[in-house]
């Protein structure tokens, strides 16, 4: 005889395998849920400021450097609450750490195992085989193990993904270094910088000023024909600054001289890949890079992976979550899948346009303003006016054949219009 799953909220023991960003977010979101966590991370974590707050992105001239298209965000706080802040990607990593292992705040402190790289899962028992000879056993498993994912393979997801026709190298100005040298002082600007990108050009730079103005982190994307990095890893030796500048002979001089002067250049790998069918099977779920890998053109990578973790704090919250892990998770991969699918498309879009990139996209006073199809074009107002909580009592009603009383769909507002037109429920 089969026995009905409990129905009230109950405490369960968390396996987060990767402690990435995301790792890290959902470890922070389940133990303020009330739950206990332990992150597994392959890594010995070595660990490694300040964000920047941005006013405005600015997309400028190849050539010249003047600017093209530009989207203020001096608004920003007054309409969605907060401020845009840029930060690295090494702090936050170590501030999401730092958070979710420190004694203060909601919850227990959650455990880190380093050097604990996952291997094998046992869905029966919920048992990880770790690469250690170590074997830990767990009620919920989040697989947050990055673009690589064993977790995914494990659960069935086989990608299918192809090489960029884009390549990228990344490497850091010190605006100390470009100051002394009698270069553009960036860092004033406060904004993400773009040249280039206009439609049908794999060429582009992007600049995200980070640790309060002292770091200038730049991305600098080329066709593939021009060196090709698919199979180079992150991490490796850095590359000769020479190899950064080849493939720019006509950029403008200004940004051209920064990059002269860049350190730790390093090829990022771009592959694309299609979406995943699911995220999660029985009591494993898929998060981040994991779930959903996707091209860097709309900078929402981390974002995507924090929304996933509060997603994941929401459902197994004593709000939501009734003690049915299966039933959680059928409900986050149904509320996450579409959403991650859609930013997932937007920014491969914009690998080769960047009209398509959320902020330039509704900018279509521009000269050179042409988008696929100005509809389906992704807005902020789609990222930020989304309430997830809407989202999941709407699907959690659904499932447990309740009445949802909200006025939103699918977590947006009904009734709102987007700048691209699309009004929510119509
Ligand atoms: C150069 C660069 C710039 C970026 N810029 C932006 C940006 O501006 N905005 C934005 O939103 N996103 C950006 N992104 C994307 C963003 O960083 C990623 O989407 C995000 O870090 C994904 O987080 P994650 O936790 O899913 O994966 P990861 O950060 O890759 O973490 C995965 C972790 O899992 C560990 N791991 C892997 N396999 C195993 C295993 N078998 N067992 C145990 N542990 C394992 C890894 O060591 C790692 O620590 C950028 C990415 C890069 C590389």
């Amino acid at each position: 005889m089969g026995s009905l799953p409990p129905r009230s909220w109950r405490q369960l023991s968390v396996a987060v395998i990767g402690g990435g960003i995301g790792g890290m977010s959902v470890a922070i979101a389940l133990r303020r849920s009330g739950h206990k966590v332990t992150v597994y991370e392959r890594a010995d974590f070595a660990g490694e400021g300040d964000p920047v707050v941005l006013r405005s992105l600015i997309n400028r001239d190849w050539y010249t450097g003047e600017p093209v298209s530009v989207y203020s965000l001096d608004d920003y706080e007054k309409r969605w609450g907060h401020v845009y802040n840029m930060f690295h990607r090494q702090d936050m990593h170590k501030m999401l750490k730092d958070t979710a292992m420190q004694e203060q705040g909601e919850g227990e402190p959650v455990k880190l195992l380093v050097n604990h790289q996952c291997q094998d899962i046992d869905f029966r028992t919920g048992s990880i085989v770790f690469k250690n000879g170590t074997v830990a056993q767990h009620d919920l498993i989040v697989g947050a193990d990055g673009i690589g994912s064993v977790v995914r393979l494990l659960i069935g997801v086989h990608p299918e993904k192809k090489p960029s026709d884009q390549s990228c190298l990344h490497c850091n100005v010190y605006t100390e270094d470009a100051v002394k040298a009698g270069l553009v002082d960036y860092s004033q600007d406060s904004a993400l910088e773009y040249w280039g990108g206009q439609e049908g050009k794999w060429d582009k730079i992007v600049l995200s000023p980070c640790n309060g103005g002292k770091l200038l982190s730049y991305y600098c994307f080329f066709p593939r024909t021009e060196g090709d990095y698919t199979s180079h890893s992150w991490g490796s030796k850095d590359l000769p600054v020479e190899e950064l500048l080849k493939p720019y002979p006509n950029l403008d001089k200004q940004v051209l001289d920064h990059l002269r002067i860049g350190h730790e250049i390093q090829p990022w790998r771009l592959w694309v890949h299609q979406p995943y069918p699911y995220l999660a099977r029985d009591t494993v779920c898929l998060l981040g890079d994991a779930g959903h890998p996707m091209m860097p053109h709309q900078s929402q990578g981390a974002c995507m992976a924090i929304e996933d973790a509060a997603a994941i704090g929401i459902l197994f919250s004593k709000r939501f979550f009734q003690g049915d892990i299966e039933e959680s998770l059928a409900t986050y991969n149904e509320i996450r899948l579409p959403r991650v699918t859609r930013v997932q498309a937007a920014a491969a879009k914009a690998a080769y346009n960047i009209n398509e990139r959320i902020g330039f996209s509704v900018n279509k006073d521009t000269k050179t303003y042409k988008v696929e199809d100005a509809k389906k074009v992704l807005t902020i107002e789609e990222m930020n006016a989304y309430d997830m909580y809407h989202d999941i009592e709407e699907v959690l009603a659904r499932r447990r054949d309740e009445t949802y009383t909200g006025k939103h769909l699918h977590g947006l507002p009904i009734g709102m219009e987007l700048p691209n037109g699309v009004v929510i429920g119509q």
